[in-house]
């Protein structure tokens, strides 16, 4: 997938959370990326694993909802 910013290739990869007090990491096949720790928004993605696509040079992250 090409980033729409800035076409660049973006790198597939997951958002996960692994608990209450963990926050949400960005993992892909490179490196690991903690993104947030809001209570709320770390419940949502408990236990669950959202795929997406990072890119590097835009420092964005696309995911799908469905
Ligand atoms: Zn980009």
């Amino acid at each position: 997938m090409k980033c729409p910013y800035c076409e660049n290739e973006m790198i597939s990869g997951k958002i996960c959370s692994l608990g209450k007090n963990a926050g949400l990491t960005w993992k892909d096949s490179e490196k690991q990326i903690r993104l947030n720790d809001e209570p709320k928004f770390v419940a949502l993605v408990n236990g669950d694993r959202i795929s997406g696509h990072i890119c590097k040079n835009c420092n964005k992250i696309i995911v799908d909802y469905k």
